[in-house]
């Protein structure tokens, strides 16, 4: 054997620079690291200091001496809560600050494989030439994957773009889905320039050697077999948070947050009836007019229901005000606890929690499920607004609001989930829970795709 095949294999990855896409590919890694493998993570400059200001990554990593960060400077790190930014800086700034630096590191360096973010199309362009294979790993769930890859077909079909606004009008053409998508399911970039970017990125996949999903086949089976027709090599091993926990045998999470978490909110927790109050929390990308921000806060202290909620500063997006108005002070003073960043995975393990308000990005709706939450769903864009379908139409864990943002409205929902039905949704929770913890342990489908992973990887070398 020489040198090299002694070596252990040597990983890059590179995430989307954004919350949930650096957290899910930092459990990734850690994974990876776990199982004896060599990872270069590639990190933009803020995200690489909010890091190091917010969470113990630093030194949890520093125990495997074949793991580092690669910093890069210049990558655009403002909002993207409009199509606009979204699409300028998948087609713009991304690539062209990365690309070079991609292909220098690949060609240079001892890598086994790259796994980038499948919303990175330009990887497989870096990698070109290099025999270094890539991997894609994406984000979001399969059944969102689905719907973006069906986008061509939708147009050559007449079902997009719409014509005529009933949003309730079915979709046909997505595979697996007819019968419950309706155009207002369909994902919802911001603008029409950066769905289209989603999509003709989501239509390459099939040129990268692999994909690896966050999910889990009893959660998605019938829809993952659909994408299995165009993509032969699949490997769902989620829900990564659990699958690192059951891993290491650890009780408490590992945060990867690029905000500062208020962790006073586990103290009030602590303080009130089990199963009684509602999480609210709409992740990081997400923003409110302030028009919404008031209906959802009459809703919430109309519901009487205790809640603990996440208002980001950056929250409200055209005032920025969003300080509690004068009439809900005494209802919000008495029932709710208000934070700027919460340590949400130890929030939905708590036994106080009862049902998520939630926007239902990936890894937030997959944190709820391995809890055995139930939710109302509350999507902003992209892949949510076909994950609040799944939600309630398919593994009926709970209420999907969708377009919606009337004070009536949350009251009537948040009491129908955590009061009228709760029992239902609460035993369909826990039984999607604890199929999820049963696919990350030994003998489970995501720890044997984990494993077959890393043989597949190790088999690069040789
Ligand atoms: N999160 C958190 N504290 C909060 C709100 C969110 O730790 O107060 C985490 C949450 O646990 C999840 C991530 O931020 O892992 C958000 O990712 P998601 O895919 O749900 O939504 P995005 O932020 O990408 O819209």
């Amino acid at each position: 054997m020489d040198k090299i095949t002694q070596s252990p294999s040597h990983v890059l990855i590179f995430p989307f620079p954004a919350q949930g896409h650096v957290n899910s590919m930092l459990k990734l890694t850690e994974l990876l690291l776990l199982a004896g493998l060599d990872v270069t993570f590639l990190i933009s400059a803020n995200d690489h200091n909010r890091l190091s200001s917010y969470t113990t990554v630093h030194s949890r990593f520093s125990i495997y001496p074949g793991f580092k960060f690669h910093v890069i400077n210049g990558l655009y790190d403002g909002p993207m809560n409009t199509g606009q930014n979204l699409s300028l800086m998948m087609a713009d700034s991304l690539p062209k600050v990365a690309t070079p630096l991609l292909r220098n590191l690949l060609l240079d360096s001892h890598v086994t494989c790259l796994i980038a973010d499948g919303i990175m199309g330009f990887a497989l362009d870096a990698a070109q030439g290099t025999g270094v294979p890539v991997l894609f790993f994406r984000t979001i769930s399969v059944c969102a994957f689905w719907a973006y890859f069906c986008i061509p077909k939708l147009i050559e079909f007449g079902e997009l773009p719409f014509e005529g606004t009933n949003m309730d009008e079915p979709i046909l053409n997505v595979k697996g889905m007819e019968g419950f998508l309706r155009r207002r399911d369909l994902p919802n970039c911001l603008s029409n320039q950066a769905l289209q970017q989603i999509s003709s990125i989501t239509c390459r996949t099939p040129e990268a050697h692999a994909l690896i999903l966050n999910t889990f086949d009893d959660l998605e089976g019938p829809i993952l077999s659909q994408i299995q027709k165009h993509c032969s090599n699949i490997y769902t091993i989620g829900p990564l948070h659990a699958q690192l926990k059951a891993r290491t045998l650890s009780k408490s999470a590992f945060s990867n947050s690029l905000f500062q978490e208020d962790k006073t909110c586990i103290g009030w927790l602590d303080q009130q009836v089990p199963k009684s109050v509602l999480y609210v929390s709409f992740g990081s990308i997400t923003t409110l007019t302030r028009d919404q921000l008031i209906e959802f806060w009459h809703g919430l202290v109309n519901s009487g229901k205790p809640f603990l909620w996440v208002i980001r500063d950056d929250l409200v997006s055209n005032t920025g005000e969003n300080k509690v108005p004068s009439e809900l002070e005494e209802g919000t003073k008495e029932r709710g606890y208000i934070v700027g960043w919460a340590p949400q995975e130890d929030v939905l393990a708590h036994p106080s929690v009862c049902a998520f308000l939630t926007h239902n990005g990936w890894n937030s709706t997959l944190e709820s499920i391995v809890e055995g939450i139930p939710m109302v769903s509350w999507p902003f864009f992209a892949d949510q607004q076909v994950n609040s379908r799944f939600v309630e139409a398919v593994w009926k864990l709970g209420l999907d609001m969708k377009d919606t943002c009337d004070r009536k409205i949350v009251e009537k929902i948040v009491k129908e989930v955590m009061e009228v039905r709760k029992m239902e949704f609460t035993e369909s929770a826990l039984r999607m829970a604890n199929l999820a913890k049963k696919s990350v342990n030994e003998g489970g489908s995501s720890y044997s795709n984990f494993n077959r992973l890393i043989e597949d990887i190790k088999m690069m070398d040789v």
